[in-house]
């Protein structure tokens, strides 16, 4: 979830300007036989309220399961997330309330969905045709504090947790707050150590830059970033410098890039900056498409942001920039090293991208450049894999060891 989503919130309606039928055919194919999961999805928000059916393709949003099929996602984490101002009892309640719906979405789809918690799992769901449903808790916020709900967290199938969101939480420094911890306190290392022990991916997403280097200095299993982009390309605090990613690489964890206009792009980024008219200008457009339909904000604003591209009241921010960072990340940490984090039904889609339907085309444009089809298999799935894998062994030896 970004800034812009957190304050305007947002969705996808109109068709597209690159079909799925511009992808080659060896693409294709490669893209159907492989694993490919997504680290980073806020549709959890949809699936709060009672009337949305994440079982029929929708007009609005980035995601459902015909749209998903069609993508050919073999996995998804989908996002537990609230406001990093709410703290205590009711972020746990409202956090316990986000696991709840999304394990009763699976439990309502079993022929579409399953819900998986360890790597044997995800490729288990590929297997049988169906989509692995994992969560993320997006913040640590939401733990209130208490190792006693992290453990609740992980019994009901939480794989990895955002270290902190937006603002600084009791024990962690955000990126996008004025650091007071100088990155983790000795509470914030024990959250990390016991997020080892359960198993729990610790994600360096929205952390500041010294809480990534206490993460990766204390974490015993490889970390990753599972929704954010490359800085040297758009300078966002959210995004990696060259060196994180270095620090990630050694780790043995992964980047995940998010596909976020304003992660994306340097020219979007600055023109926003610029122009704070526009922010104004957008929720004046999502009120005007939705009136006090809160449900339709919810999926407006990122259509809204397209629209605004497309008629040349913002810089066109294109799909082919997601490459862009794919590659520079690979060239930097290494193919061992990349994945894919969307940021989807929390963020602004580029051009091209407005849903998972588009997905094959990250694979076709990567066999364009030259990638071979197995660096292709690691950055659509394999290398996310591989550290879901290690967590869950980490989390054997810490067990076994006590
Ligand atoms: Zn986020």
């Amino acid at each position: 979830m970004t800034r812009i989503l957190a304050t305007l919130i947002l969705g996808v309606l109109m068709p597209v300007s690159l079909s799925a039928q511009s992808v080659s055919d060896q693409a294709k194919k490669l893209h159907s036989s492989s694993i490919v999961i997504d680290t980073h999805d806020d549709t959890t928000q949809r699936l709060l309220d009672p009337n949305f059916d994440l079982s029929v393709r929708h007009s609005d949003g980035n995601i459902d399961i015909p749209r998903m099929r069609e993508g050919g996602l073999t996995g998804i984490f989908f996002s537990i997330w609230i406001s990093s101002k709410i703290l205590g009892p009711d972020a746990v309640k409202q956090a316990l309330d986000q696991i709840d719906a999304v394990r009763e979405t699976v439990r309502k789809h079993p022929n579409d969905l399953l819900l998986a918690t360890t790597a044997a799992d995800v490729r288990q769901a590929k297997t049988q045709h169906k989509i692995a449903v994992l969560m993320g808790v997006e913040g640590g916020h939401m733990m209130g504090n208490d190792l006693s709900v992290l453990r609740t967290f992980a019994a009901l199938g939480v794989r990895y947790m955002t270290l902190t969101h937006m603002d600084n939480n009791e024990w962690a420094d955000s990126s996008t707050d004025k650091p007071v911890h100088n990155g983790l306190t000795d509470f914030g290392k024990d959250v990390v150590r016991e997020m080892n022990r359960l198993g729990i991916i610790v994600d360096v997403s929205h952390v500041s830059d010294k809480t990534f280097e206490d993460a990766i200095a204390v974490s015993k299993a490889p970390v990753f970033a599972s929704h954010s982009s490359c800085r040297a390309i758009c300078n966002a605090p959210r995004n990696m410098t060259d060196d994180m990613m270095r620090a990630l690489a050694k780790n043995g964890g992964v980047i995940q890039i998010n596909y976020h206009v304003g992660f994306l792009s340097q020219e979007f980024r600055d023109y926003e900056k610029e122009h704070p008219d526009t922010e104004k200008e957008i929720n004046d457009e999502i009120k005007k498409r939705c009136g006090d339909n809160e449900a339709c904000k919810l999926t407006t604003g990122d259509q809204v942001v397209r629209d605004f591209m497309e008629a040349g009241k913002l810089p066109k921010v294109d799909w082919t920039k997601i490459v862009e960072h794919i590659d520079h990340a690979v060239k930097i940490a290494g193919i061992d090293h990349v994945g894919l984090g969307s940021d989807s039904d929390g963020a602004v889609m580029p051009i091209g991208m407005q849903d998972v339907t588009h997905l094959p085309q990250i694979t076709g444009a990567l066999l364009k450049k030259g990638y071979s089809e197995s660096d292709v298999r690691k950055i659509l799935g394999e290398n996310t894999l591989r550290v879901l894998s290690e967590a869950e062994r980490v989390s054997r030896e810490l067990n076994s060891s006590k």
